[in-house]
């Protein structure tokens, strides 16, 4: 009878949501106004278009970027800045050509060609980030999911895949506040990650994506192991490519763009650059880079992100807070980054992204954070609090909830 009372109760509330013809949307990881807002300095005359130097920004060349874009970028991805490129207005474009190069011409030069040496399957951690799953679908690789722990993927699974399956040529990573779930990765993990590279073939690469490296909420954020430092111990370097962005620093799809490998790997890079591109846009380089400074600047400038950010995150984990206990799924609670990530029951997923709609509120497609959009239990919803106004998103949390 209580069961009866509370459903009759919950489908009340349901309704009233669904008659009061709400248009809210918790789908897009993007920064809010107030966010973007912060960058407008960037459009101060920050003192001309010569870089340090002596080149003038407005004119072609520099294929791997300015001098001091790269430094910045090596700051970010705790590597040198010989062994970054500064490119353009997104990093996806870089991990997009990473593969293509790969599959086309080979990650390690002449006769590597991932496509010449018959199947090539790829390790996704899930949940994960569906644009990272459209490259591979793409250029026809295979995927593998890998389940994804507190620490980071399922490190003795990702050893098993690599060590009984040469066909195995890479693995998906977002170290720090993964997409969706929030997870920085262990120490452990790092380091295992670090020797795959011991066990796997010389064309096997880490894609490691670092979009949220700076992103953080806290004041004591949790910090991310040296992934370059941990390659190196184990002799490892060539395996590993990691990719960073200004989009979520300064403006999305409008800042710039990093890649860093070992040197060789970049030579190799460089050869595809070098036709697709007579350089990046050096003067939108030079203006982050008088108006980031360094990597301080950088951490001072997240700190006025985090303050607009952490009441969002707060309000949605408050929210949330009416399902402890009540058996009805389990949800992470990053300490950066733009995502959390909610497991309900097996099976309902898809069928709680349907209610929610038809209330009003849009939500991520379910299965959209798997490889091939299929969630084999149905249960993974990613939530998006960054964008929508505090009133907007606790009103669409409230939707969810119920
Ligand atoms: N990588 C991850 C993990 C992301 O979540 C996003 C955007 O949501 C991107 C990359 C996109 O990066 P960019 O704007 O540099 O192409």
């Amino acid at each position: 009878d209580q069961l009866l009372a509370r459903e009759r109760e919950l489908d009340s509330t349901y309704q009233r949501f669904r008659d009061a013809d709400l248009t809210l949307d918790l789908t897009r990881g993007k920064p809010s106004p107030a966010q973007l807002a912060l960058s407008d300095g960037l459009d101060a005359d920050a003192g001309g278009y010569v870089a340090a130097d002596g080149t003038d920004t407005r004119n072609y060349g520099g294929l791997d970027g300015l001098a001091e874009a790269r430094a910045l970028g090596a700051a970010v991805l705790g590597v040198r800045p010989d062994e970054v490129i500064a490119g353009g207005n997104s990093s996806l474009t870089l991990m997009y050509l990473y593969l293509l190069n790969a599959w086309l011409y080979g990650p390690a030069g002449p006769g590597s060609a991932w496509r010449d040496g018959g199947a090539v399957r790829f390790l996704c951690p899930v949940p994960g980030y569906d644009r990272h799953f459209a490259i591979l679908e793409d250029l026809g690789i295979e995927m593998i999911n890998v389940a994804m722990t507190e620490d980071g993927p399922d490190m003795d699974e990702v050893e098993a895949c690599v060590r009984d399956d040469p066909s195995v040529k890479g693995i998906w990573c977002v170290p720090k506040y993964s997409n969706p779930g929030g997870q920085v990765y262990s120490d452990t993990t790092v380091d295992r990650l670090g020797r795959l590279g011991t066990i796997a073939g010389s064309q096997f690469r880490i894609m490691c994506d670092n979009a949220y490296a700076v992103h953080d909420l806290d004041d004591d954020p949790p910090q991310l192991a040296n992934i370059m430092d941990a390659c190196r111990r184990h002799g490892t370097e060539d395996t590993l490519v990691l990719f960073a962005s200004t989009s979520k620093v300064t403006r999305a799809g409008a800042g710039i763009s990093f890649v860093s490998s070992s040197v060789t790997n970049l030579a190799t890079l460089r050869k595809r650059r070098q036709v697709l591109t007579i350089g990046p846009d050096k003067v939108n380089q030079l203006r982050h880079v008088r108006f980031l400074r360094d990597l301080d600047g950088i951490r001072a400038h997240m700190r006025k992100h985090a303050a607009i950010l952490r009441p969002k995150f707060e309000l949605v984990l408050q929210q949330l807070s009416a399902l402890d206990g009540a058996g009805m799924g389990s949800w992470t609670s990053p300490r950066g980054g733009y995502f959390l990530s909610f497991d309900a029951l097996p099976g309902l997923a898809t069928g709680i992204v349907k209610l929610a709609a038809d209330a009003g509120v849009k939500l991520t497609p379910a299965g959209a954070t798997f490889p091939y959009r299929r969630d084999p239990d149905d249960a993974n919803i990613r939530l998006a609090p960054t964008f929508p106004e505090v009133a907007e998103l606790d009103q669409a949390m409230q939707v969810f909830v119920v």
